[in-house]
This record gives structure tokens, C-alpha cells and sequence, in this order.
């Protein structure tokens, strides 16, 4: 699990049109520790704490044409994103030598960017696969089709996106209890709104919503050159409402122990009939594969029933559709435009596209990520940096032991399974130990639709070809350009990107109030996903077993429960509230990161009193820091969106859990009466 939310980077569902929610002002900031410049102090700190830090630069700040939002994480991001701009033209200048990684970083690069070609193309590299799909003759064809576009698009526990528009989504972990051999985990797909709600809620924004969708497929599919092209929109609308309708919503697909179950590849036929699941194995290259994890047994038995039901035709205008969106971004502007008129525009309020450099990179960095990340650490990320952030990474795992130790309500024995869970953790800080090797992936100078297509596919063989090989703990599920960092539970093991250990979130010339409550929250949220609802199923080796003993387990369950409720008391919109159950890992981490990270604070003053900033004492440069971590500005369309379909609940609530913690109360004389007081009995402490 991550500590920002995916609609924060990626507000596109396709992988060949994400676009990042990155923000202006893309210097890096001049000042170091807490941004005074940014605060409102003019609203009470206990009153409302997100104003207060963040009051200031909410008010001076435009979200820009060509996104969805800003946040302070967006800066970094488009730091990082220059970076690799000028990465990628000096490696581009180099004529690097036909068949390296610098070769395919700048054919795959300058390939994107050529519009003239793509446009004298046109439909022509879509042909082919439309073709196909008109041939399709009968459902056990269709079975073999629907197999052959799976991708390894999903992942549950490391980058948690559970959204394919495939019919069905692989993703390749350590097996829940086989930890030690990668496993194949299926998951429920096929639709392109981001989640079920989009499809069953009856809600006036999302009927306005769904009449909007209806015509952006329309006007696709006449687009690629369909007739009927409303008719067909129609009955493919039906299609993924009906897919809609046996999917498991977002608080359910994040219970794990709903997602364990085991199925034989010989189960699925009479498990989930109606699919022709050997052709579905034989297409999608997993028929030689034994067991699977089927994380939403109920989306499979239901979805397959569907294939059975619906008549072929209108099947074959799915795929044909799903197809045409998946590549939108490398067929001619009027259909990429389509698609981010209905997908940027109207469903996250973005007003313009990003240029096409920006979307060219986040297409390598997708693609071709570690081959880029690989030269941006030896320029951007020296070993002091490195050693830096694990003496702070250690200061904190070292504060998170000594919470364990002292609480009174935890048993001994689950005491001792959480200490080994924190001797054997594994911080990957900056890059990885490896690289991922992209030989078998081919890449031509002006063949962008290909490039994409060979890309997800080489991926895909690449994830399928690990299966059944011994797990490697150390193996990485970021890039080291990217701003964020992850708990990976089946590993047990921590990843902290080079791009995010930079300011504002880690400045060496910051005093270390403001590093510990900016990257050493983040630090400390990593760490408490070890333990919290998700972590406290793993245990010190990455298999799902459950080493909390009952009275433990209840009583994590009912302070908890707390927190959840605590989150559904607020509504970002009077018709939508924070879903506090959906949140809740992630709410959970942010109150036990800022507890370890003060601790960690605290223990590297040794006694010293903190020197002041702007007349701020150093606990309190503690929390502003953390609140500055949270400002954003977002549009509606895509805030509603977050709040639908994240584990992340906004910025503003994830800013005011401080009320839950004690040393919030005394920094800033926090008293009754002020909005977000509590009394010291209604805060939450699970650690
Ligand atoms: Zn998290």
C-alpha cells in the first residue's frame, strides 16, 4: 500500500493515457523546513488544521488547465518528470547503439511524440486486431480472444489498483501461503468507469454521468469507423452494467480474507461455467499454470455466466471498443482527443490535455521505467542521500519497536511475531538491488501504436514467465522516479523511490522538525501497514497467517472501528461522505506515522531543546510539516472520483487526524470547544 492515492498520479484509467494530477510552481522550493508563506494564521490550529497550514497557498493557488489537481507532491513530481525529459533528449542526442536500453528509451520516446506519422496512419495498426475480433465466430472463439488480451494491469497489496478494463486482470505475488514461489492472482474486470458505483449508483451527478459515457462510445466507435454506432454504444453500456452488477466493491475487494481462494485451473469450468476456460487459459499463455488465486470468487462465477448469456455480437463490440480506448493515445488526435474529452474533461474536470512530451514520458516511464531510473539514481541520487534517509529510516523502525514493547494491551506472543516482523523487514531506499531486463521487448522508431502493444505484452510475458520461480524479497514495485513510496505485505518489505527523498518531503538543510514530520510521517505510514489490518494477516515471512492472537485482534478491531467512524462523519459534498471503512488501512497508518515519526523526533533531539522557525517551537514545526504534506487542490469531478474509488481519504481529513494524537493538543494549546478537539478519551490510539 502507498502513501498517495492513484488518482494523485494517474487520473486516466489507461496505462497509455495516464495522465498525472501534477501541479505548477515547478521549482523547488526555497525554503527550508516548514513553509510559513503557505500557512493561514488566521485560523485557529484546533479549529481547522489544513487551513491553518495550508490556508495561504490554497488561496494563491490555480489548479492549471491541463490538471486535475495540485498538491505539494505534484512539485516533486514534475521535478522529476523534467528530469527525465532531459534524460531522455540527452540519450536521444547520443544515437545510442541499436538494440540497447538508451536505443529503445528514445525510439520508444521520439515514436510517441511523432504525430505526423501516427496521423498518416490512422486506423491502419488498429486494422488488424478489429479484424480479428469480426472474425470471431462463436463463444469458444471468444474465449480465446478474451484470454489473449489479459495483462498484468492489477495489483492488490503493492500499488493496490484493482481496475482492468480486460475482462479479467493477472497479477503475479508471492502466494498468499506458497510465499515462497511467485503465484498468479486473478481479478474481476471489464469495465471501463473506474469502479462498479459508476455503473449501479443512482445518484444524479453519476445518471448525467453514465448518459455522458454512453455518448463518448458512441462517438469512438464512429470514430474508428463503425455504423450503428449508437446502438452498438448502447448494448455495450448494458454490457458493463451487467459486469457492473457481479463485481465486489472497492471495502470488500480490500479484505483478504474474502480474496484467498484457491482454484484449480480444472475448478473454474464447474465453479464459474459459462466461459470456455481452457481457451481462455490457452489464449492468455496460463494454461501450462495449476492454481490460481481467485481474489472475488462471486465476479468470476457471475461475469463467466455473462459470456454464456450475452449474445456474441454484442461481446465483440466490447472488445472491439475496450481496444480502441486502450490505444486511444497513439491513434489519430481526433479519437486521442475523444477520449480525454470524456475521461479528462468530464469525468476529472481536467480542462486541457497535457503536452504530448509530458504524456511521452509517462509512456517510458510505464514502459521502459527501470532503464530510465537506472540513470536518473547515478545522477540524482548520491550514497550520502542514501545514507541519510536509512539512519532516519532507522531512528523510526527503532521508535515503532519501542511502541510495540510498551503497550499494555498486546500479548507477549503477538509481541514477539510483530518484533520479528520488524527485524526481517526490508527497506529498499532510493533504487533496487536489480534491474528488470527488457530484452525481449522490441521497439521501432516510428511505430508508436506497436510499441505500446509489444510493451503491455512483454510485460505480461515477463510477469507470467516468474510464475512458480522463488520470490525475491528484495525485488522493487516502484521506480526510483517516482514520488511516493509503498509497503509490499507479501515481501515484507518497503520501497522509498530516490524522487520522494528530496525537499520538501527530505531536506538535508531543514532543521529535523520539519524532516520528521514531512518524510518521517511518510516513513512511519510505510512501516505501520506491517501491522495494520492487512499487515497484521502476514507474518514475518509474507504468508497469510493470522499471528495476532484473538483478545489482541479485538481490540485492534474495535479502536479501529473508531477511526472508521470517525472518518464517516465527514462529507467533502453533501451527497458524498469519506467512506471511513474504505479508508481505514490507510487512515490507520497516517495516526501511527505520525506517533513513530515523533517518537523518532524526539529521540534525536537527545534531550536538546528544538531551535525555533518563525517563532515555532520544533513540535510544532513537527505537525505543520506534516498537515503542508497534505495540501492540495482538486477539482470536483476528480474529488469525487478519489473519494469513490481510493483508499486514500483527501488531504484535508488525512491533515486533521493530529486531533487523535496528544502531543498535537499541548503543541498548539488545543482546547474544548475548538472544531476538531476531542477529548482525550475520543481520540484513537492503536499504537
Ligand atoms: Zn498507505
Amino acid at each position: 500500500m502507498s502513501v498517495i492515492p492513484r488518482i494523485t498520479r494517474i487520473v486516466l484509467a489507461s496505462a497509455v493515457l495516464c495522465a498525472l494530477a501534477l501541479g505548477q510552481n515547478a521549482g523547488i522550493q526555497e525554503v527550508h523546513g516548514i513553509n510559513v508563506a503557505n500557512m493561514d494564521r488566521s485560523v485557529k490550529p484546533g479549529d481547522d488544521f489544513y487551513q491553518y497550514a495550508n490556508g495561504d497557498w490554497i488561496k494563491r493557488t490555480e489548479i492549471p488547465p491541463d490538471r486535475a489537481g495540485v498538491d505539494v507532491w505534484t512539485k516533486l513530481g514534475d521535478l522529476s518528470n523534467k528530469r527525465m525529459a532531459d534524460l531522455i533528449a540527452e540519450i536521444a542526442k547520443s544515437n545510442p547503439a541499436a538494440g540497447s536500453q538508451e536505443r529503445k528509451v528514445a525510439d520508444l520516446y521520439n515514436s510517441y511524440l511523432d504525430e505526423a506519422t501516427i496521423e498518416a496512419k490512422g486506423l491502419a495498426p488498429l486494422r488488424p486486431h478489429l479484424d480479428a475480433i469480426n472474425k470471431i465466430h462463436d463463444k469458444k472463439e471468444l474465449a480465446r480472444a478474451l484470454g489473449e488480451s489479459v495483462r498484468a494491469d492489477v495489483d492488490a497489496l503493492n500499488n493496490t489498483n484493482f481496475h482492468t478494463p480486460n475482462l479479467f486482470g493477472l497479477w503475479v505475488a508471492p502466494g498468499f501461503e506458497d510465499y515462497e514461489h511467485y503465484t498468479a492472482y486473478l481479478m474481476q474486470g471489464g469495465l471501463q468507469l473506474p469502479d462498479r458505483e459508476y455503473y449501479l449508483s443512482n445518484s444524479e451527478h453519476m445518471q448525467e454521468v453514465r448518459k455522458q459515457y454512453q455518448a463518448h462510445v458512441a462517438a469512438m466507435l464512429k470514430l474508428a469507423g463503425f455504423s450503428d454506432s449508437d446502438a452498438r454504444a448502447l448494448r455495450i453500456v448494458e454490457l458493463e452494467h451487467a459486469i457492473a452488477e457481479k463485481h465486489r466493491s472497492l471495502a470488500e475487494n480490500e479484505d483478504i480474507h474474502k480474496a484467498n481462494n484457491m482454484w484449480k485451473q480444472s475448478d473454474f469450468a464447474s465453479k464459474a461455467p459459462g466461459l470456455d476456460w481452457h481457451e481462455f487459459f490457452q489464449g492468455a499463455k496460463l494454461d501450462h499454470i495449476e492454481s490460481f488465486i481467485v481474489w472475488q470468487p462471486d465476479a468470476f462465477t457471475g461475469e463467466s455466466a455473462l459470456v454464456a448469456s450475452i449474445p456474441l455480437e454484442q461481446w465483440k463490440d466490447w472488445l472491439a471498443f475496450h481496444l480502441i480506448e486502450a490505444y486511444a493515445g497513439v491513434l489519430p488526435k481526433a479519437i486521442t482527443e475523444e477520449r480525454f474529452d470524456f475521461f479528462g474533461k468530464k469525468l476529472s474536470g481536467t480542462e486541457q490535455q497535457r503536452p504530448r512530451w509530458q504524456r511521452a514520458i509517462f509512456v517510458v516511464d510505464a514502459q521502459l521505467g527501470d532503464a530510465v531510473g537506472q540513470i536518473y539514481t547515478q545522477r540524482y541520487f548520491p550514497p550520502e542521500a542514501k545514507a541519510r534517509a536509512q539512519a532516519m529510516v532507522a531512528q523510526i523502525v527503532a521508535a515503532f519497536r519501542k511502541r510495540i514493547e510498551a503497550l499494555d494491551w498486546m500479548n507477549p506472543a503477538t509481541k514477539a511475531e510483530a518484533e520479528a516482523k520488524l527485524s526481517t523487514l526490508y527497506v529498499g531506499i532510493g533504487y533496487p538491488e536489480t534491474w528488470h531486463d527488457y530484452s525481449n521487448y522490441e521497439v521501432k522508431a516510428d511505430d508508436a501504436f506497436g510499441n505500446i502493444w509489444c510493451g503491455d505484452l512483454s510485460d505480461y510475458q515477463r510477469q507470467v514467465a516468474r510464475l512458480g520461480k522463488p520470490v525475491d524479497r528484495k525485488e522493487w514495485s516502484m521506480t526510483p522516479q517516482t514520488v511516493n513510496a509503498v509497503n509490499l505485505p507479501l515481501q515484507n518489505a518497503l520501497n522509498f523511490p530516490a524522487a520522494i527523498l528530496q525537499p520538501p518531503f527530505y531536506d538535508p538543510q531543514a532543521p529535523d522538525a520539519a524532516n520528521y514530520g514531512a518524510i518521517g510521517t511518510v516513513i512511519g505510514h510505510e512501516i505501520s501497514h506491517t501491522f495494520d489490518t492487512e499487515g497484521s494477516t502476514f507474518d514475518s515471512k509474507g504468508r497469510l497467517r493470522n499471528w495476532w492472537t484473538p483478545e489482541d485482534l479485538k481490540h485492534f478491531e474495535a479502536a479501529t472501528a473508531r477511526l472508521a467512524a470517525q472518518y464517516d462523519t465527514y462529507k467533502p459534498f453533501p451527497d458524498l461522505s469519506i467512506n471511513g471503512k474504505q479508508t481505514l488501512a490507510e487512515n490507520i497508518a497516517d495516526v501511527a506515522g505520525i506517533s513513530a515519526a515523533f517518537d523518532g523526533y524526539r529521540a534525536s533531539l537527545t534531550g536538546k531543546t528544538a531551535p525555533t522557525q518563525d517563532g515555532f517551537t520544533g513540535e510544532q514545526q513537527f505537525f505543520i510539516a506534516f498537515g503542508q504534506n497534505w495540501g492540495e487542490k482538486t477539482r470536483e469531478a476528480a474529488l469525487r472520483q478519489q473519494v469513490m474509488t481510493d483508499e486514500h481519504a483527501p488531504g484535508e481529513y488525512r491533515s486533521a487526524t493530529v486531533r487523535n494524537i496528544d502531543a498535537w493538543y499541548a503543541a498548539f494549546d488545543v482546547k474544548p470547544g475548538e472544531q476538531l478537539y476531542l477529548a482525550p478519551g475520543e481520540r484513537v490510539r492503536i499504537w
